[in-house]
């Protein structure tokens, strides 16, 4: 669990990158503002010193409620007034906040932009089809307004005609084929045909592929805690590893081979339209 420093940068006099632990900046003595919020630059390394872990892991800094003033958990009064660190004093905590790692701030812009986020616009859509559904109502009421008139029309049929179409067919022999020959027909000739195809296996043939075996698991940082006392602590979680491993494996190969039978040719008798030549 590797420890950082965070930095603040002074609203008063604009000094940047004063230490997270310290409550007065650098450059002017102006006091640690009571609402900061601290960030982590990208490049800022880990914490070796025993004395500065501890301060780090005591917890958050408390605000003090008469003077504003931040101390450390381990203040049992205020630095600046005295007043005692007590729970009846109702001093104010500075919040543990967890980044994932992209939203870690590394600079005084980064907090300005997360605070400047845009809410979500409000949905459009639903309105939208509101009015869409009430044009199709509007329509569906006009037509069944306009199908309550009603009036009477008299028609006088000055001629009427009638056509009928007559299909003519002639009972005569036919040439088919078929697997069979039916009861009225008359057997030409009978030949081998490709009746079907069946799938033979042929055997089996050895290939390879490529398959991911997990192996292990790893920790990686996957974000940065504030601790709300000018120190970041690393967050860890914990991902799979995978190989990629070759593996042989035999696959079945299939083969369509057809399959011959007796086909007839015969003539039948059969209506049909016009004249067909019978063979
Ligand atoms: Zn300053
Ligand atoms: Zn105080």
């Amino acid at each position: 669990m590797a420890i950082r420093i965070g930095r603040w940068d002074c609203g008063a006099c604009g000094h940047v990158g004063n230490l997270g632990p310290d409550t007065k900046c650098n450059q002017c003595g102006s006091p640690r503002p009571s609402n900061v919020v601290f960030y982590l630059p990208s490049d800022s390394d880990e914490v070796s010193d025993e004395n500065q872990i501890r301060k780090a892991k005591s917890g958050t800094n408390w605000v003090c409620a008469y003077c504003q003033a931040q101390n450390t958990a381990t203040d049992t009064v205020c630095n600046s007034c005295g007043s005692p660190n007590t729970p009846q004093e109702e001093h104010r905590k500075l919040e543990e906040k967890v980044y994932d790692l992209s939203e870690v701030p590394t600079s005084s812009e980064d907090i300005k932009r997360n605070k400047q986020t845009p809410p979500p616009p409000p949905p459009k859509k639903s309105r939208k089809w509101l009015k869409i559904l009430g044009i199709i109502v509007g329509v569906v009421l006009f037509f069944v307004f306009l199908s309550t008139f009603k009036s009477d029309v008299d028609v006088n049929v000055d001629q009427k005609q009638w056509s009928r179409t007559i299909k003519i067919e002639k009972f005569d022999f036919v040439t088919e084929e078929d697997w069979q020959v039916p009861a009225e027909g008359q057997l030409l000739e009978s030949f081998q045909a490709v009746h079907h195809h069946d799938r033979v296996s042929r055997g089996y043939e050895t290939k390879t592929r490529t398959v991911q075996v997990k192996v292990g698991e790893e920790k990686y940082v996957s974000g940065q805690k504030d601790l709300g006392n000018g120190y970041f602590e690393d967050v860890y979680s914990t991902r799979p590893i995978y190989e990629d491993r070759t593996e042989t494996y035999e696959e079945e190969v299939f083969e369509d081979v057809p399959v011959y039978q007796t086909k007839y040719r015969y003539k039948i008798k059969k209506w049909a339209d016009g004249c067909l030549p019978a063979v």
